[in-house]
């Protein structure tokens, strides 16, 4: 097993795709990754700059960030043979790690745009180092910016930041510094390829909250109504917790309903609502213990959108 760094640096257009109509939101300019082997190790480099094919003027920040000239990309190969390239350099057992959730996502999109399907046909386990980081150096958590990490690690700065290889590299530097189990059992989960059935709806469990990422369902309605999504019970004794809060959805991008385990207390249950291509739905669904300060939080907040609804049925009939 290889565990493979990577980082991406992408073009935008000026305008957003839902007005410019361009089929990407992010075109990929730029590979650049680390291969580890299982002692975490370097064992490998990997970096090339991809001719674009979309946009064909650099976004301004983007050029800004990045150092890179749009003239310095013309002469590159475009992405599919970039790409095919460097999945033969990962090679068939790699562990893909990256700074930040994005990285993998985008890569997928841009493989979808040229036909070249996705890393896995289902989700798969990836690190997020930006995580890992945060959960065993930051005080609270918070995810910071790669040059922080490397500057709190004392790791020494020899290569320019904000180009793809020398961001996979500090991340790979980070990566390696990251020592504690419980740490390393935080697996992150790439979903731009939900579940294709029920069997293979991965249910995961990381200590203090679980994780479950359902098939797709044609509409929101039917997604909430299967078993495994409404389930309210406590995932860490499995009994019935008693249910405080039915489902709501405040924003439209997840539900949050809330239940109680006689043993071990408030539980937060919430539905995020993942989209398809095809117009489907499907969730990442996390379960995890609250204080009783969230719980009321939750209660309260589920008031109040009762009572944004019964305003607006009234204003309806009225
Ligand atoms: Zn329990």
């Amino acid at each position: 097993m290889n565990y493979i760094v990577l980082d991406l640096e992408w073009n935008q257009g000026n305008t957003p795709p839902s007005v410019s109509g361009d089929p990407l939101t992010f075109e990929i300019i730029e590979i650049g990754a680390v291969k580890l082997n299982s002692d975490r190790i370097m064992t490998g480099e990997f970096s090339e700059l991809i001719k674009p094919q979309v946009f064909k003027t650099m976004h301004y920040v983007t050029g800004k960030i990045i150092h890179l000239k749009m003239q310095e990309l013309k002469n590159e190969r475009p992405f599919p043979e970039v790409m095919k390239q460097f999945l033969d350099w990962c090679g068939p057992d790699a562990v893909f790690c990256t700074w930040g959730p994005l990285d993998l996502y985008e890569l997928q999109r841009n493989m979808a745009y040229y036909n070249m399907g996705s890393l896995s046909d289902g989700p798969f386990a990836f690190y997020d180092v930006q995580k890992l980081f945060a959960l065993e150096y930051e005080k609270e958590h918070k995810r910071i910016a790669l040059e922080s990490a490397v500057d709190m690690l004392n790791i020494e700065k020899d290569i320019p930041f904000h180009r793809a290889f020398s961001d996979a590299y500090y991340t790979a530097k980070v990566f390696t510094e990251i020592r504690r189990g419980d740490t390393l059992r935080h697996y992150s989960y790439d979903v731009f390829t939900p579940p294709k059935d029920k069997r293979s709806e991965p249910h995961l469990f990381f200590g203090n909250y679980d994780k479950f990422i359902s098939r797709p369902f044609a509409t929101k309605e039917a997604m909430l109504a299967d078993r495994r999504v409404r389930d309210c019970s406590c995932y860490i004794c499995r009994a019935r917790a008693k249910k405080l809060v039915k489902f709501f959805s405040p924003n439209g991008k997840y539900f949050l309903g809330l239940s109680k385990c006689d043993t071990h207390g408030f539980i937060k249950i919430k539905v995020r609502i993942r989209k398809t291509d095809d117009g489907r739905y499907f969730t990442v669904k996390t379960r995890k213990i609250v204080s009783e300060e969230d719980a009321k939080e939750i209660i309260a907040r589920s008031a109040k959108y009762k009572k944004s609804r019964e305003m607006a049925g009234n204003r309806k009939e009225g």
